[in-house]
């Protein structure tokens, strides 16, 4: 059996099921166990197999961080924005109302959501058909709050990757204990950060503020869903890292069923780099063996034995590479982004059956979720007949009562009249001709049909009026109710 703890750099992956004997390079990170075909992260014994990934730079790095800037800066800014008094994007659940873009929904515009939903699946689909897991290394949230903030919190507490590796394996110490210390406190406040942020997504901000400042007594469920997510997240990026994107999330899994020949992926071209071997020695191609490319992956896997699942696609790899060809004086690209038959043949195709599919399919969501959005109506209104009796005869006159549910869908408040359309032998009553209601407030106001029973005919239907002005705009909406009588109540 060969000692676990050796040198990362030095061993073959997981994937090929080879054994090799692990050479070890000077001040390079982590262990590895090059005898068992299992998960480079964790060890026969179940135990964990913690990743360094070495420090990279390049093209891909200084994009992902610009990206990545973005991404956390609109994610923490977002809760805060308002349009016109607004709330950029909110889902007050106990409310049930939901905020996006200056525009406000209630429950029963939640069809929506599965077009919004389904346009977004698709687009993962259309990204994944034609760059592979480009979103899990470029733009997930996990990605980009652990390499983007922990990983290099970690980096300044605890040193490069090699320093991190040893300060693993020294004993308990007081250097020891302060530098973890110090950087379980940072990661636990940014944790707690990362999480009121979320909840910024679900209450109002001054809501959310209030609640921090005052005692947990006060909003019970708020401060139990931030301890519980702050701890889960905090274990998350403190210790489950990489394992998320592994065994976890489904996404991933998907992944061998979203891909094609024509995929582009990051891959290690075998024609070039094969036989590896020092830059001097005769016949070797360009692939110097020197495990770069292996010590920056977050993952833990050598790329050169193929596409695996375990990679998130987040091209380390080919910056490291790319540095290597460099000093080589040789091309850069031995580890690039190429789809399988870009690799195989040097042809490559970009728009393919299935990427279209999913493309149409995107488009075909977002299209009715955008033309739904903008037929919307300003406000609904609704005619049901009130619980109870159908109807009540009194005298000569037969006397019905329904219920008229108007609700206001926009955000400002709205002054609603209402009134019903004139009908021969129909004689209406509604108890509030006018009413002002808030953003998203809703009323029933009774309504009473007297019909003459002589005069009652089956399929009499009475009309209500209910309209409001929004600008130069006068929006009138009907709703309609049928009348029911002796012929037809039986
Ligand atoms: S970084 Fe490039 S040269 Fe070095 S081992 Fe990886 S593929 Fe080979
Ligand atoms: S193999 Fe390369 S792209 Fe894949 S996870 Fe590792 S470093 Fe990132």
């Amino acid at each position: 059996m060969t000692d676990p703890e050796v040198d990362r750099e030095g061993a073959p992956a997981a994937a090929s099921g080879a054994v090799a004997k692990p050479k070890v390079h000077k001040g390079r990170a982590v262990v590895r166990r090059p005898d068992v075909d299992t998960l480079f992260s964790i060890n026969p014994d179940g135990s964990r197999n913690a990743i360094h990934p070495a420090d990279v730079r390049g093209r891909f790095q200084l994009l992902k961080h610009a990206l990545w800037i973005v991404l956390i800066g609109v994610y923490l800014l977002v809760p805060w924005l308002r349009i016109d008094g607004i709330p950029v994007l909110l889902i007050d659940l106990p409310a049930r109302h939901f905020y996006l873009l200056g525009q406000t929904f209630n429950a029963q515009d939640f069809w929506y959501a599965f077009f919004f939903i389904s346009g977004l699946g698709f687009a993962l689909f259309v990204a994944a058909g034609l760059y592979g897991r480009v979103w899990c290394g470029y733009a997930c949230p996990q990605t980009v709050f652990l390499e983007g903030v922990f990983r290099r919190i970690e980096r300044w507490i605890e040193g490069p990757a090699a320093a991190r590796a040893k300060l693993d394996k020294a004993p308990l110490s007081g250097g020891k204990l302060v530098r973890r210390g110090l950087k379980l406190v940072v990661f636990f406040a940014i944790a707690a950060v990362i999480t009121h942020s979320f909840l910024g997504y679900f209450m109002r901000v001054e809501d959310l503020v209030d609640a921090v400042a005052s005692s947990p007594a006060q909003s019970p469920v708020a401060f139990v869903f931030v301890l519980v997510a702050t701890l889960i997240l905090f274990v998350n990026f403190t210790w489950f890292r990489e394992q998320l994107c592994i065994v976890v999330c489904p996404y991933g899994r998907l992944q061998g069923a979203l891909y094609d020949a024509d995929t582009v992926l990051v891959g290690y071209d075998e024609k070039r780099g094969e036989p590896r071997g020092p830059a001097h020695e005769q016949g070797a191609g360009d692939c110097v063996d020197c495990y770069r490319c292996v010590s920056v992956c977050p993952t833990g896997i050598d790329i050169r034995n193929g596409t695996q699942l375990e990679c998130v696609g987040c091209a380390n790899c080919i910056d490291a590479c790319d540095e290597v060809m460099v000093k080589l004086g040789r091309p850069k690209g031995l580890v690039r982004y190429d789809s399988q038959r870009g690799f195989e043949t040097g042809k490559r195709r970009f728009l393919r059956g299935r990427v279209v599919l999913y493309a149409v399919l995107l488009l075909l969501g977002l299209g009715v979720m955008s033309f739904a959005v903008t037929k919307r109506h300003p406000f609904e209104a609704s005619l049901q007949r009130a619980p109870g009796m159908p109807y009540q005869i009194e005298g000569e006159r037969l006397h019905s009562v329904f219920d008229l549910y108007v609700i206001n869908k926009r955000s400002g408040a709205r002054d609603f009249k209402i009134a019903a359309r004139p009908e021969a032998d129909v004689q209406v009553l509604v108890a509030m001709p006018e009413v002002q209601l808030e953003s998203l407030k809703d009323v029933h106001i009774p309504v009473h049909v007297f019909v003459d029973k002589a005069k009652f005919a089956h399929g009499m239907v009475v009309e209500i009026e209910v309209s409001c002005d929004e600008g130069e705009q006068h929006l009138v909406r009907v709703a309609k109710g049928t009348l029911l009588g002796p012929s037809t109540a039986k």
